[in-house]
C-alpha cells in the first residue's frame, strides 16, 4: 500500500479553492508532490502558485469525470478530499447538486483511490451533519445525525462512504467536521455575503435572520494544523474529529464589525426568524476536546478570527482580488 510512510504524492481535490489551496501550499513548502484536482467552479487557479512550481500539478476536472484526472492518483499516498458544492442555499433549491457532487463525487473519488492502492483519505466534513443538536458543546459521539439541507445530508453520505472504505479495502480515512473555516481566497459564507452586500449597496447590510444564530470561526491556518497533526498522530481505521474553536460569536456581532470596517455608516436590517435560510444551522459550537488531546490549540479564538479575516478581505479587495 502506498501509504505506509508520511511520504509521496497527495492528491488534493477542491484544490483551487479558499482552504485546499492554503493545504496545498503547505505540503509544498513541506517538500511533499501535489496534485490539485478542481474543477474551476467555486476556486481560482490564482488562488495556488503558478504554472511551473516546482512539485505542483494542476488539473481541470470535475470529479465525476475520473478517466480526466485518474493519472492525479499514480503511485499517490495520500488523498485530501475538498472538493464540493459550498452553496448550500442553492444546493437546498436544487437537491441534485449536492447529490451529485457531495455523494457521487465523493464515490468516484474513492473508487480513484482504492484503484490505485492510496493509504489515506482525508475528509472535510462539516457540523452540519449534526442537524440541530441538543447538546452544546456538541461532541462526535451525538447522535442521532439529523441533516437539514441537502449539502448536510451528501456530507454525511461522504462521512458513511469513507468509513465503508476504511473497513472494506483499507483506506484509512480521516473524517473532520468543520466549524465555520475562515480565512484568505474566501467565495461563499458570511463574510464574503456581507462584503458583497455592502459593496452592491454600501447604505444597508441585511443580516438574513435574527442576527442571533451563532457559530464558531476558526482560521483555516488552525484548521489546517489539526488535520495535518491528526494525519500524522492517529492511525485507527476511521479518525473522526470536530474542528473549531471554544467560542462562539454571534451574526449580530460580525454584521457589526464588517459595518464599522466599512466605515461604519451602514444600517443593519435583520430578515428576522431563527433560521437565516432552510437549512441553516442557528446554534454551533462544538465539543473539541478529542483534537486537544492530541496538542493542537487553535491560534485564534473565534472573535479574533473574524477580526483577522476581515483585514484580509479589506487586504484582497484593495488589491484587486
Ligand atoms: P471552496 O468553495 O473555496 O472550495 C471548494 C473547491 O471545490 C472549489 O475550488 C471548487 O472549484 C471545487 N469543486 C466544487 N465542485 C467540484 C467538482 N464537482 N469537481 C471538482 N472540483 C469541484 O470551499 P472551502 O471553504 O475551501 O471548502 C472546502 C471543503 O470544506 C468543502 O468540502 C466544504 O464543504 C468543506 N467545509 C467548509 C466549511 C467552511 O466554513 N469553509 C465548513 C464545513 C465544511
Amino acid at each position: 500500500m502506498n501509504g505506509t510512510s508520511h511520504e509521496g504524492p497527495v492528491v488534493v481535490t477542491g484544490g483551487a479553492g479558499a482552504i485546499g489551496s492554503y493545504l496545498v501550499r503547505e505540503l509544498l513548502a513541506a517538500g511533499r508532490e501535489v496534485r490539485v484536482v478542481d474543477n474551476l467552479s467555486g476556486g481560482r487557479r490564482a488562488h495556488l502558485p503558478p504554472d511551473g512550481t516546482e512539485g505542483l500539478s494542476f488539473i481541470v476536472a470535475d470529479l465525476k469525470e475520473p478517466a480526466r484526472y485518474a493519472s492525479a492518483f499514480d503511485g499517490a499516498a495520500e488523498l485530501w478530499h475538498f472538493a464540493a458544492n459550498t452553496d448550500i442555499r442553492k444546493g437546498s433549491k436544487d437537491p441534485k447538486l449536492d447529490f451529485e457532487d457531495g455523494a457521487v463525487g465523493t464515490y468516484v473519488v474513492l473508487e480513484e483511490a482504492r484503484r490505485h492502492d492510496v493509504g489515506r483519505a482525508v475528509y472535510a466534513s462539516s457540523s452540519v451533519v449534526y442537524g440541530f443538536p441538543s447538546v452544546f458543546p456538541t461532541p462526535e459521539e451525538y447522535g442521532p445525525l439529523e441533516p437539514q439541507s441537502p449539502y448536510a445530508a451528501a456530507k454525511l453520505a461522504g462521512e458513511a462512504l469513507f468509513s465503508a472504505y476504511a473497513y472494506t479495502h483499507g483506506l484509512r480515512s480521516y473524517l473532520f467536521r468543520f466549524a465555520n473555516i475562515i480565512g484568505p481566497n474566501m467565495t461563499h459564507g458570511v463574510l464574503f455575503d456581507f462584503f458583497e452586500k455592502l459593496r452592491a449597496d454600501p447604505s444597508r447590510l441585511e443580516v438574513l435572520g435574527d442576527g442571533r444564530q451563532s457559530k464558531s470561526y476558526l482560521r483555516t491556518e488552525d484548521c489546517i494544523a489539526a488535520m495535518r497533526l491528526a494525519v500524522e498522530r492517529c492511525d485507527r481505521p476511521v479518525n473522526l474529529f470536530n474542528l473549531g474553536t471554544a467560542d462562539r460569536t454571534p451574526v449580530r456581532e460580525i454584521a457589526e464589525k464588517v459595518v464599522a470596517a466599512h466605515g461604519g455608516t451602514a444600517r443593519i436590517e435583520f430578515t428576522g426568524g431563527s433560521q437565516g435560510w432552510v437549512g441553516d444551522v442557528p446554534q454551533q459550537l462544538l465539543a473539541i476536546d478529542r483534537i486537544l488531546a492530541l496538542g493542537w490549540r487553535p491560534r485564534w479564538s473565534s472573535g479574533e478570527a473574524i477580526d483577522r479575516t476581515i483585514a484580509d478581505m479589506i487586504a484582497e479587495r484593495r488589491a484587486g482580488a
